[in-house]
């Protein structure tokens, strides 16, 4: 008979891991408590404009090919892909912005006309984090995370000065100016730590940057879910939507045996669960927990964000698809993220507008736009604290992008620490899992198999690889090996 598995929670790992598992011949049954599937990339829909809830940028695109080729399809398939030209506009603090442009040749000739020189270094740069990206996607990313040997290989080896070096460090060496810096410093963020507490070996993401570019799935990030969606359906998957999970069951052995879905006892042969880590553990008994609350709280976390959907009745001027604020002090608000958590007083904040490039996304003269602000995990979350930032972004975005946006905007929601909590039950309200810092990379990250139940995996932004959408998938498929190897 098949085994029954069943997977708490809809995001891109639960997806992902879903197809394996069917494929190898489980039953499969994913278990969501919202009413959509997708997990932090659910779409939100209002008057004619359409939003991702959550990720908007599609970078590794070759992490999706490997995906979907695993079942012998394409991306295509699925959804269409455009590469985004430019692939994002960044503001700085003297009122300038730049676009940076799809193609590398002129990303150097950007370069070299802010520092002379830097173009040659940016060169060298890359080289290397193409190597990284290379050595990273051959043979580390794709590893379970159960011993330190997994990452040991004469490649890995070579390289191993770079986990201790950091990126700011690399940067820095060659590169003076300090709109360059910002440009070379931003990818790490996706990592969710400071650009000074992650590895150097990470510049591996600018080269996901300048060198792999910057797409859309043409309806947005949720075209990707409903592909996987529609791929799991096809090989056997079942879901079900307003199914919360508030108990994971063991006999006495300590081995899985089943689960209180919405208050029923069901039963389970195996259990994966692609929700928080932290909050997986809360779903077990106190005594066969693997993690105190002590280990939660030591850890690094991805940070928190403030969100804003804002469906305007006029074109946007003066800014692009993805455009980035960098016009206020990075190291003041990292340090109001990480060191001393606070609301920032002066945040950099992001800007999308999926509408310009993708007609689909808002009727026809109007603009869907999202503004993300980067918030410490775990802060008071308060409607007036959420008003006074967004009148607080609004007044420099219309100062930078010369314009008067707020008497067009037709609606807003918001989203912020307390929603990540209720809607997706996040450790603090993170909005994007643990981050990738030396301590807490690879096998030092909270392991795939539970160490103390038997038959319960776990899968997601907290364990192996880390945040992000394509390392989603990447966790998804770890998991699932795992399972296959040790079931049969
Ligand atoms: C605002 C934002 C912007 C982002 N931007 C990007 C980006 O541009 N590019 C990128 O690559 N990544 C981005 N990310 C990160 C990326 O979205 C995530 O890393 C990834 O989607 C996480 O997937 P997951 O499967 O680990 O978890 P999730 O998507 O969080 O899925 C977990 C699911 O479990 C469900 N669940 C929780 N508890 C229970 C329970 N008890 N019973 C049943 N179900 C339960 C939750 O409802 C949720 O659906 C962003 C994230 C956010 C929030």
């Amino acid at each position: 008979m098949k085994k029954q598995v069943y997977i708490i929670g809809s995001g891109f790992s639960s997806l992902s891991a879903s197809c394996y598992l069917a494929k190898a011949g489980y039953n499969v049954t994913v278990l969501e408590k919202n009413d959509t599937l997708g997990g932090r990339a659910r779409q939100y829909k209002k008057e004619g404009f359409t939003f991702d809830l959550g990720p908007s940028w599609y970078w590794m695109p070759d992490v999706f090919e490997r995906f979907f080729a695993d079942f012998g399809k394409k991306p295509s398939d699925y959804y269409t892909l455009d590469k985004l030209s430019p692939g994002y506009e960044v503001y700085f603090g003297d009122n300038s912005s730049v676009k940076i442009a799809s193609k590398l040749d002129e990303i150097y000739d950007l370069f070299e006309k802010e520092e002379k020189g830097s173009a040659k270094h940016l060169k060298t740069f890359l080289d290397s984090a193409k190597a990284n990206y290379d050595t990273a996607i051959k043979d580390l990313v794709y590893k379970p995370g159960i011993s330190p040997l997994e990452l040991v290989n004469t490649t890995t080896i070579s390289r191993v000065t770079q986990f201790f070096s950091t990126i700011r460090k690399q940067v820095r060496k060659n590169i003076k100016s300090s709109k360059l810096i910002q440009i070379l410093e931003f990818p790490v963020l996706f990592l969710g730590a400071k650009p000074d507490n992650t590895p150097a070996f990470y510049n591996f993401m600018n080269y996901a940057d300048f060198g792999l570019g910057t797409w859309h799935p043409r309806g947005g990030m949720y075209k990707v879910v409903e592909g996987m969606v529609a791929l799991a359906e096809t090989l056997g998957v079942q879901f079900k939507t307003n199914a919360t999970v508030s108990k994971i069951l063991i006999n006495a052995d300590k081995n899985v045996n089943g689960l209180l879905l919405n208050g029923e006892k069901i039963e389970a042969d195996l259990v994966l669960s692609g929700a928080d880590y932290h909050h997986t553990e809360t779903l077990l008994d106190e005594n066969v927990r693997q993690y105190s609350e002590k280990y939660w709280e030591k850890k690094t976390f991805a940070p928190s964000s403030l969100l804003f959907y804002v469906g305007f009745d006029k074109k946007i001027k003066n800014a692009s698809h993805h455009t980035l604020f960098f016009d206020t002090d990075f190291d003041a608000h990292a340090e109001e993220i990480y060191d001393n958590p606070k609301w920032p007083t002066d945040p950099l904040f992001y800007a999308n507008f999926t509408s310009m490039t993708d007609s689909t996304s808002a009727p026809e003269g109007k603009e869907a736009g999202f503004f993300l602000i980067p918030l410490a995990p775990g802060i008071e979350d308060t409607e007036a604290l959420r008003e006074q930032y967004f009148e607080k972004i609004m007044d420099r975005f219309e100062k930078l992008t010369q314009q008067e946006v707020r008497s067009s905007v037709l609606f807003k929601r918001s989203f912020c620490v307390n929603d990540f909590k209720e809607e997706y039950n996040s450790y603090k309200g993170n909005a994007y899992g643990m981050a990738n810092t030396l301590l807490q990379t690879a096998f030092l990250r909270p392991n795939i198999k539970s160490s103390n139940v038997g038959n319960l995996y776990f899968t997601g932004q907290l364990t192996v690889p880390g945040p992000g959408v394509p390392p989603a998938l990447i966790s998804g498929k770890l998991a699932s090996e795992l399972i296959i190897k040790k079931q049969s």
